[in-house]
């Protein structure tokens, strides 16, 4: 087997009621400069915004996650911070929300100490200098965002993630009391996220030892959680961040690969688009996609249904190059010789199947 470095996340506090310990993990930050908190526009009315330990200097930002985080966003966010703090730099960048919130904190952190717009380094270890150091504070489980070096930003023609050990989190705050109220169908699609992301870890031929513990461990506290078998918040959370980590010692596989052109053209969120996508691919995971489908008559899901029912020629084009532009996990997931296999006439068909 090849040789890997891989970093991980290096401090992690987990546990109930560990939110509280927020204050304290922030002092450490406060000797070298102001803090910029990321947070979920939901929290707003959850009741979080208000705990959050903020000084009179530090800035707060609420995220309007209705889409998912764009590299204009990101660039904007970055440069409005900048000059309202006559380009001094935050000591520390917090992130509290789902995938999207902590991906947006990521690529905050990335391109505050690298010039120019994030779409530089959407892409394999492009960041040059140091990014800002951050916390996670997840709110929703199943990205793994908190554990990955990846931050997934869309932009005009692609969604791609800024791969990088500098877009890992330093810390992450995992506290299962603060993923108690999420709708029941948001927990389950983006708990999918990690389900899926397991099979297509597990299944793929870019997998070590090391990811396939993980990826094992989590799919088996998924399947528990969402068979309703056992496995409690406390154990989604633990599967989220496994999965996520998992996902550094793998690649994700043909599911992302099509969930991907759902977004980019049809505007679905990560977990939902997976589990669209995901649910048209027996061929590919004959082995789990039964599992899915108990999982979503189990959790009283409705997936929705012929979402390319109307569909244009151009936006099924886009979506196919979408799906083409992800060779990594397609050569994970099919070989080398992907394209024979997954051809634009195959992709096209199972798009119009979803
Ligand atoms: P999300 O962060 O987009 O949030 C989905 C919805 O849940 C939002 O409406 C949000 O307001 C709401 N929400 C969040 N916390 C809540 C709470 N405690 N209670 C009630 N509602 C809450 O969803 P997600 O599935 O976590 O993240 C999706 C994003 O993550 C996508 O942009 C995807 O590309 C990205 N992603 C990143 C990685 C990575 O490794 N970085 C991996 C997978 C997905
Ligand atoms: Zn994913």
């Amino acid at each position: 087997m090849k040789i890997r470095a891989f970093k991980q996340v290096p401090r992690i506090v987990f546990g109930r009621g560990a939110f509280a310990e927020l204050a304290e993990l922030l002092e450490l930050y406060r000797k070298t400069g102001y803090i910029t908190f990321i947070l979920d526009h939901i929290h707003n009315t959850t009741g979080l915004l208000e705990k959050i330990p903020d000084n009179q200097e530090d800035c707060i930002f609420l995220v309007d996650t209705t889409d998912e985080p764009t590299t204009t966003q990101v660039d904007e966010l970055r440069n409005s911070i900048l000059t309202a703090k006559s380009s001094q730099l935050p000591s520390l960048v917090v992130g509290v929300g789902g995938g999207s919130a902590m991906d947006i904190a990521k690529a905050l952190s990335v391109i505050m100490t690298n010039e120019g717009s994030s779409t530089l380094y959407q892409g394999w270890d492009l960041v040059k200098n140091d990014a800002i150091p951050k916390i996670a504070v997840p709110t929703l489980s199943g990205t793994g965002a908190e554990a990955s070096r990846t931050a997934v930003l869309t932009g005009t023609d692609k969604k791609y993630g800024i791969n990088s050990d500098q877009s890992m989190f330093d810390l992450v705050l995992m506290d299962p009391d603060l993923i108690e109220n999420i709708p029941n169908d948001q927990r389950f699609y983006t708990g999918m996220d990690c389900y899926i992301h397991c099979v297509e870890s597990i299944e793929g031929s870019f997998i070590n030892a090391f990811g396939r513990a993980q990826a094992k461990e989590a799919l088996e506290i998924c399947e528990k959680v969402f068979l309703k078998t056992g496995g409690n918040n406390e154990d989604l959370m633990v599967a989220s961040y496994l999965g996520g980590a998992s996902v550094a010692n793998s690649e994700v596989g043909v599911a992302h690969a099509m969930s991907y052109g759902l977004s980019l053209v049809l505007g679905y969120h990560h977990g939902l688009a997976n589990c669209i996508a995901f649910n048209q691919l027996e061929d590919f995971y004959p082995d789990y996609v039964p599992t899915f489908r108990n999982m979503i008559k189990i959790g009283n899901i409705n997936l929705p249904r012929g979402v390319t029912e109307n569909i244009s020629e151009d936006d099924l084009s886009a979506m196919i190059a979408m799906t083409k532009i992800m060779e990594r996990p397609l050569t994970s997931a099919l070989g080398q010789n992907w394209s024979n296999i997954l051809t634009d006439e195959k992709i096209r068909n199972l798009y119009l199947k979803m």
